[in-house]
């Protein structure tokens, strides 16, 4: 199978995502949709994919196992929970298949056991596919170069559906890692994702969390660089899953055929050197 084309299983297909991502690989002429699965013995086994999807009838069932199609699957696309990930990726490095991650709120065990797997399996792992997202954190390492150790506090601010289950989002966290980075910190010692009662005044290094859940947002992230005189807020708003999901296919056709690595949206996207970094 050439990378131009790739066979995409899509994990988790009864998801939110999962439906939205059936939708994409369906519309995208360059890929091929071959299966989905849903949790194993679930009652959509056999559902049709594309009702499932709401986009017709497309005459593939959903499976509830990844080894019913191994031999149809080039590479998976899975927007699920941290452990079905994590077993999926054993997967991979079993059948020499390629995976596109985008499931968040990984624990620091599980993020080390994910790139335990970097030598053996082509990834892609991002927590936000939007190529716009992406494009934001290259604009937020040149803000905070610029800002960030001239008297400028830092706070980022995101909002949520009511169904999500990690907070703050994994795009928040990577955010304030990228701002982080750039002004010589480290998220670990200067993020601060609580503040309740007589907490005192801030520190000039903190790099502060805020997080919404309401309603069906689908995702809003804000990175404040405030200081006395002026404020510069640069936000990202998603509408619609759609901008995740056709990231995630285009990952998917670029991973597809690759050597093993870990690799992120920033690769997929070229975006590396756009801010001269
Ligand atoms: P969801 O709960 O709607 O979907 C998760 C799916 O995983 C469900 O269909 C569930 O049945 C399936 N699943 C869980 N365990 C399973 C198992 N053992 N076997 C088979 N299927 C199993 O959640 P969602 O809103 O679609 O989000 C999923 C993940 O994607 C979350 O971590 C979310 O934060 C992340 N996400 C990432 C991006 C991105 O761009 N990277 C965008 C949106 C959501």
């Amino acid at each position: 199978m050439t990378s131009a084309s790739p066979r995409i299983a899509i994990v988790g297909a009864a998801g939110r995502m999962g439906r939205v991502l059936i939708a994409a690989v369906n519309q995208d002429a360059e890929s091929e949709l071959a299966a989905a699965t849903v949790r194993p013995g679930s009652s959509l086994a056999g559902a049709d994919l594309g009702e499932l999807a709401g986009v017709g009838r497309l005459g593939i069932a959903a499976v509830d196992s990844l080894e019913a199609v191994v031999d149809d699957i080039d590479v998976l696309i899975d927007f699920t929970t941290p452990q079905l990930t994590l077993s999926n990726l054993a997967f991979c490095a079993e059948h020499g298949k390629a995976i596109v991650i985008g499931t968040t709120g990984l624990s620091d065990a599980e993020l080390d056991e994910l790139d335990s797997y970097r030598d053996q399996v082509p990834m892609v792992f991002a927590p936000n596919m939007s190529v716009g997202v992406n494009l934001t954190l290259k604009l937020l390492e040149i803000a905070a170069r610029t800002l960030g150790d001239e008297g400028y506090d830092i706070e980022v601010i995101e909002a949520h559906h009511r169904h999500k289950v990690d907070a703050p989002s994994g795009t928040a966290l990577r955010m304030g890692e990228v701002v982080a980075a750039a002004v010589d910190r480290n998220l670990k010692e200067h993020g601060v994702f609580e503040r309740v009662g007589q907490c005192g005044p801030r520190d000039a290094k903190e790099i502060g969390f805020a997080t919404v859940r309401a309603g069906d947002i689908v995702g809003e992230h804000t990175v404040m660089f405030a200081t006395e005189g002026e404020r510069i807020e640069v936000t990202h708003k998603a509408s619609s899953r759609m901008t995740f999901a056709r990231g995630a296919v285009r990952a998917a056709r670029w991973v597809s055929g690759r050597s093993a690595g870990r690799y992120g949206m920033d690769d997929v996207l070229g975006l590396e050197d756009i801010s001269g970094a």
